[in-house]
């Protein structure tokens, strides 16, 4: 999912909000929301779709607010596409509403969800960010400061968060102790207010210089009376998803200060170096593989060339809910050029390999073009176990490299030759990170955060 906030009265916060949600539209297409709080109230719209799908002129000019935060979903827990599931969450205090939007799964809501609703505390969705937004309203109430309720659901849930949180007329991001999702703040000019955002293409698009990244266990909040910043939980290990470098972030996006662009175009050279191989041509699947290619074919010396393209107007292949959405996707997304790439030898570079369909469908088209020799190679290590935080990649039965050896894969998917980058070799590519340390669960199995019994059996079939 992506978030964003905005903080900047006199301002069309709700506008603004809109274009972050737009420049974070690949990080989710089911849903899109946006709450503004004007001083008195919070508001929220929000419906299944993308940004622009939901908010036109009208429902924006009906959003007026000196605080905003925005949502867009990609379903990780909780169902797919439902209106109860979109974001940002409402959840009172006493008469104060306030509106939460999340990036990132928890693992743990189920037991903090029956205690709320035995509690009396009413739920929409099976979510596990409306057990969140949920929570934080009633430890507020207990309390009576929104920064007490904040920190207790902290001190509570475990899993992965990057949260943007809009009262009435204060904006709060905070982000859990292992910093595993991104989250960024800016400023605007002439101190016309603050921006936090999922990546750093959502400042650019209103105009926000980049601050800084809100650090792991961080409460950032900014209202009336200035920015105020409180460790509200004590760092862990730093854990930050390496897999936005690979796939997930935008890469004119900077996260921790490592360019997602420059890390893609190291880890094409690097792979270069640990599995060549003679060819004619490097082509990147698009978007992702595109960079990667680029630094493959600048070390290798073979020539970089356009041969796939993509049809622009739709969206993620893997951010849809169903096996069989997926695969049409594929077909309806990528199509190679036989005129650049028959009777040539391809290096083809892709991302990842998660259930292998894009790269068997791929690898057929490409042979069905004329191609000679169809080369894969990967700039993510195998991916070998789900995840559990926020990139959901199902259960290890469903992903091809932990169930078929390296030959096995080849032959499945149909390439003369199949290689994927080394962990040091991934993690070389993103060396400029400022406070290293990823989570790397997804290849390795080492899990940051503990995943529940229950989960972890149903998951690692
Ligand atoms: P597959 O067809 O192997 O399941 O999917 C791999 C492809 O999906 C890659 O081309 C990659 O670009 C894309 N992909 C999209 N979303 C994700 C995601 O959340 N995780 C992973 N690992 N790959 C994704
Ligand atoms: Fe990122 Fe993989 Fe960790 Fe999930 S398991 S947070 S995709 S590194
Ligand atoms: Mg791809």
């Amino acid at each position: 999912c992506g978030v964003f906030g905005v903080f900047a009265p006199g301002e069309d916060v709700a506008r603004m909000t809109c274009f972050g949600l737009q420049a974070l539209q690949h990080r989710g297409q089911e849903s899109a929301g946006i709450a503004v709080g004007d001083g008195e109230t919070v508001v929220v719209a929000k419906d299944l779709g993308l940004v622009t799908q939901v908010f036109d002129e009208a429902a924006l000019a009906a959003l007026p607010g000196e605080v905003a935060v925005g949502h867009v979903r990609y379903s990780t827990s909780g169902g797919s596409a439902s209106w109860e599931a979109a974001q940002p969450h409402i959840s009172a205090i006493d008469d104060v509403l306030i509106a939460l939007a999340h990036n990132g799964t928890l693992v743990n809501t189920n037991a903090i969800r029956a205690q709320l609703v035995g509690e009396g505390v009413p739920f929409r969705s099976a979510t596990d960010s409306e057990v969140a937004a949920k929570a934080i309203g009633y430890a507020t109430r207990q309390t009576h400061h929104l920064r007490e309720g904040i920190r207790y659901a902290m001190e509570t849930l475990e899993g992965a968060y990057a949260m943007v949180l809009a009262s009435p007329d204060s904006l709060y991001a905070f982000r859990d102790p292992h910093g595993i999702r991104p989250l960024c703040l800016g400023e605007l000019p002439d101190g016309r207010g603050w921006v936090v955002s999922s990546e750093t293409c959502g400042l650019d698009i209103v105009g926000a210089r980049y601050a800084r990244d809100v650090a792991p266990g961080e409460v950032v909040r900014i209202n009336a009376d200035g920015i105020t910043s409180e460790q509200a939980v004590p760092a862990r290990e730093p854990a930050a998803c390496i897999f936005e470098y690979v796939y997930f972030a935008r890469p004119d996006s900077i996260i921790d200060g490592q360019s997602v662009y420059q890390a893609r175009r190291s880890m094409g050279r690097i792979l270069a170096r640990e599995a060549p191989v003679e060819a004619d041509l490097v082509l990147g699947v698009p978007d992702s593989g595109v960079p990667a290619a680029l630094g493959y074919a600048t070390e290798s010396g073979i020539a970089f060339t356009d041969g796939i393209v993509k049809n622009r107007y739709v969206g993620r292949t893997f951010i849809q809910p169903t096996q069989e959405m997926r695969q049409l996707g594929i077909r309806l997304k990528l199509n190679p050029l036989p005129e650049v790439i028959a009777g040539r030898r391809l290096v083809v570079i892709d991302d990842s390999i998660v259930r292998g369909n894009t790269s068997r469908k791929l690898v057929s088209m490409l042979r069905d073009a004329g191609a000679a020799e169809v080369h894969l190679r990967i700039v993510s290590p195998e991916v070998t176990w789900p995840c559990f935080y926020g990139i959901d990649t199902d259960t290890r039965d469903q992903l091809i490299a932990a169930n078929m050896t390296l030959d096995e894969m080849n032959a499945w998917i149909g390439s003369d030759s199949l290689a994927f980058i080394s962990l040091e070799g991934l993690r070389e590519a993103v060396a400029d990170v400022r406070h290293p340390g990823f989570c790397e669960a997804c290849f390795t199995g080492d899990y940051p955060v503990a995943i529940p019994a229950a989960v972890a059996k149903r998951s690692f079939l």
